[in-house]
């Protein structure tokens, strides 16, 4: 079966006694990573069974079970694992560059309160009554409550698998869990539905339906100019509110993608149509060379849209194709003519060789969802092959 990976988060709600546990543990856990990670980085980082033979007694005797002694080290191994493809892939610039030779000289280290992973063994999960029960260095907490919406406890119950991190942000603590959800069989779609992605209008479908940006664009510039104000003044109450802002506008541009992709991809499954995109890199691309929109949104919202149609499309069978964006702004959905002048304004589509007149993101939108269709067909024709 193929599931799609998700991760779903709940927020912890300890009693005093058990907050004191739980942040202990992560002090405890990684101080000792940090430890570990100088192990690791004497020894030329080895392979994890070397690194647990010089480690792991140790870990026992400072009070880590043998699981959470396992997970410490691997996490640390892991740290490792991904800073070296970092450095292969060029992220961390040429040999010689500052960050670089600053990453390679000196150990990994962890934040006092960065994620620690939690199997099965070290934590398990009470649905019903809402609560966990985890291991921490002041011995297994039992019936810690947590809260998440309606719809990430289903998900939880019926999809949860393998790890889980446990983490703390601003005094609070948080499970992320993973979860497997398996995908529909994809339908047979009658006829696509395009989606176009856009500043003004964040997205406009073929079939009419149209999410404006202004809402979210208005938000993020009264959030801009609070967040303004914040940095002057220097004070650490300043700061924590600044963060707090930010985090709060994450959250808020997260549920209107949800919203929308929901909207999108419930009509498509409606009408039995698929979805039309265009590229996630070419929106990505596409926004970053408008001129400079300090107030608009940024980039990754778009992103994030598209990988919540993608995963929700996916859930509900519904068929998805990407498409090549050039030229759908500048093209006549009516007849076919390209040019650039037909798109007179943000809004208005005039077609300057057969006259018709149309909203501009429409006008993309239908494009984008013939191009699905021939990518579609294409594509079934190579999966089918023909029969003499
Ligand atoms: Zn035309």
């Amino acid at each position: 079966m193929v599931v799609v990976k998700i991760v779903t988060q709940v927020k912890l709600m300890p009693d005093a006694e058990q907050a004191a546990a739980l942040s202990a543990t992560l002090r405890a856990v990684n101080a000792l990573a940090c430890w570990v990670s100088e192990v690791a980085f004497t020894h030329g980082m080895p392979r994890e069974y070397e690194l647990r033979k010089h480690t792991y007694s140790r870990l026992k005797a400072e009070g880590l079970g043998a699981q959470a002694a396992q997970h410490t080290i691997k996490k640390v191994r892991d740290a490792y694992t991904t800073l070296r493809a970092n450095i292969r892939a060029g992220n961390l610039g040429t040999p010689k560059s500052k960050r670089r030779r600053k990453a390679e000289s000196k150990p990994i280290t962890f934040r006092p309160n960065a994620a620690q992973p939690y199997d099965d063994r070290c934590l398990s999960w009470q649905h019903d009554q809402q609560t966990v029960s985890i291991w921490t260095t002041d011995g297994r907490l039992k019936g810690v409550r947590f809260v998440c919406s309606a719809h990430a406890l289903k998900v939880l119950q019926q999809y949860r698998k393998g790890e889980s991190d446990l983490i703390e942000r601003d005094g609070v603590f948080y499970l992320i869990a993973t979860c497997e959800v398996p995908e529909a069989e994809t339908y047979e779609p009658d006829g696509f539905i395009g989606v176009d992605l856009g500043i003004v209008n964040i997205a406009t479908t073929s079939t009419g339906y149209q999410a404006a940006g202004r809402a979210l664009n208005r938000y993020r510039k009264r959030q801009l100019a609070l967040r303004a104000k914040l940095q002057k003044k220097r004070t650490k109450s300043a700061r924590r509110r600044l963060k707090e802002r930010s985090r709060r506008e994450t959250r808020h541009v997260k549920n209107t993608n949800h919203s929308i992709a929901k909207t999108i991809v419930t009509e498509a499954e409606r009408t039995s149509a698929g979805i039309s995109l265009e590229e996630l890199k070419g929106i990505r691309q596409r926004v970053r060379l408008r001129k400079p929109q300090r107030v608009a949104l940024h980039s990754w919202a778009f992103a994030q849209l598209g990988e919540f149609i993608v995963y929700k499309a996916k859930r509900a069978g519904v068929p998805l194709v990407f498409v090549d964006p050039a030229y759908t702004s500048q093209t006549c959905a009516e007849c076919g003519h390209v040019d650039k002048r037909n798109r007179v304004d943000q809004q208005l589509f005039i077609c300057r060789g057969c006259g018709v007149v149309v909203h501009a993101d429409r006008n993309a939108s239908h494009n984008i969802a013939t191009r699905g269709e021939s990518v579609w067909n294409a594509g079934r024709e190579s999966r089918v092959p023909a029969t003499r």
